[in-house]
């Protein structure tokens, strides 16, 4: 089926300015190209990247922002010359949606890392509309055959949306630094990407510790997978694994101090951050010349390693933990998100938007 010549009209929450609240906002998708497929938007998840940007955290925010690249939805058209996806298709569609495609990172699968600049999903300068990107908050997407995912029917739509940039973003670096049996991993703060990186952990073979500072996950932290479970804020608890760990995940959202992580690395460990405070990180040198450690960072993952990682969560049946809500209510969950009051990853059900 095509569905070409015309844009269409779709409607979403967008953020106007960096201290109001979302409200409703229409747009247009781009008329569908050759290459291009048309999903109407079933699920979208709610990072913590949502809300740094939102609030232009970062710095160069582009307003209006209509947030939301954890997408999950159904095919309904594809352009003359799609050959990965048909209509009926579950789709995905995580944090980027186009590359120069011809750099090294690119021909290497890793587009996130493209040396002219991957187009974002959201709030991301457009190539192609010559404006700017507009994300997963809203009732529809037309994207790149390329940069879509197949999902597979057995898994829940819902619980399968936050795999797009939580769960990338959390295979990636456990899978680069070798997270497996024998080694001792910790994931430091459970929040969205937090649980997904436990469950992962836990699935390839690691020994895994799960630090929190809220004492009311701890037994949540057992479920989901974690052999052991840190109250972060509890000295003694910290002190007691000093020097022990191969691989720290620190996927904490807000500043905090990277010298106590390292510190807890044993020899040739590595501390990687995923989370992306807004203040800097200061790091002693004491910290890293003893036992010779390393402190990385990792960046969601390339458009092959996240449908490798959908097809794993596929066969072993991984999803995220959800707290499934309407779009009227993403004010309050941005709220909520920011006491790390999540369990453990809000997703907007679409289909309120259409009410
Ligand atoms: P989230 O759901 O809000 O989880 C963050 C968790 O950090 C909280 O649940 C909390 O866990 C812990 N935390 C919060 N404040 C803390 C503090 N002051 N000290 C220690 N721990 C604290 O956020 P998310 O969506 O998982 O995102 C986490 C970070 O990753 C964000 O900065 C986001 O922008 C970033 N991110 C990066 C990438 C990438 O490619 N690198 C991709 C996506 C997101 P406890 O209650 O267990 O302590
Ligand atoms: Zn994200
Ligand atoms: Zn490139």
């Amino acid at each position: 089926m095509e569905k070409t010549g015309s844009k269409t009209k779709v409607k979403g929450y967008a953020a106007l300015d960096a201290r109001s609240d979302l409200v409703p906002f229409s747009f247009e998708r781009r008329a569908l190209g050759k290459k291009d497929i048309f999903i109407e938007i079933l699920y979208c998840g709610v990072c913590h990247s949502d809300l740094h940007q939102v609030k232009n955290e970062w710095g160069g925010s582009m307003f209006p922002m209509v947030p939301g690249h954890e997408i999950i939805g159904k095919v309904t058209h594809i352009g003359a010359s799609v050959k990965k996806f048909k209509v009926g298709d579950i789709a995905g569609v995580g944090c980027m949606v186009d590359s120069c495609r011809a750099c090294s990172s690119c021909k290497e699968h890793e587009e996130q890392f493209c040396k002219e600049g991957c187009t974002w999903t959201y709030g991301s300068p457009d190539k192609i509309s010559q404006g700017v990107t507009y994300g997963g908050y809203s009732t529809e997407i037309v994207v790149d055959e390329d940069f879509a995912l197949h999902i597979s029917k057995k898994l829940d739509p819902a619980a399968t949306a936050p795999l797009l940039c939580a769960g990338i973003t959390t295979y990636s670096p456990l899978k680069h630094w070798k997270a497996g049996p024998g080694k001792k991993v910790g994931i430091y703060g459970l929040g969205g990407l937090g649980h997904m990186a436990l469950k992962f952990a836990r699935s390839f073979g690691a020994h895994v510790v799960q630090f929190t500072t809220s004492e009311n996950k701890i037994d949540d932290a057992k479920r989901l997978g974690a052999h052991e479970v840190i109250l972060s804020t509890s000295k003694g608890q910290m002190d007691a694994h000093m020097e022990s760990f191969d691989l720290i995940l620190d996927t904490v959202s807000a500043p905090h101090d990277a010298n106590i992580l390292l510190s807890l690395l044993k020899r040739n460990g590595s501390l990687v951050t995923v989370g992306v405070p807004s203040d800097a990180f200061k790091v002693m040198a004491f910290s890293l010349i003893r036992n010779r450690r390393s402190f990385s960072g990792s960046l969601i993952g390339g458009i092959k390693e996240t449908q490798e990682m959908l097809d794993y969560c596929a066969e072993k049946n991984i999803t995220s933990d959800i707290e499934l809500i309407d779009m009227k209510d993403i004010n309050d969950a941005y709220k909520r998100l920011l006491k790390s009051d999540v369990k453990y990853r809000f997703v907007i059900d679409i289909a309120s938007l259409k009410k």
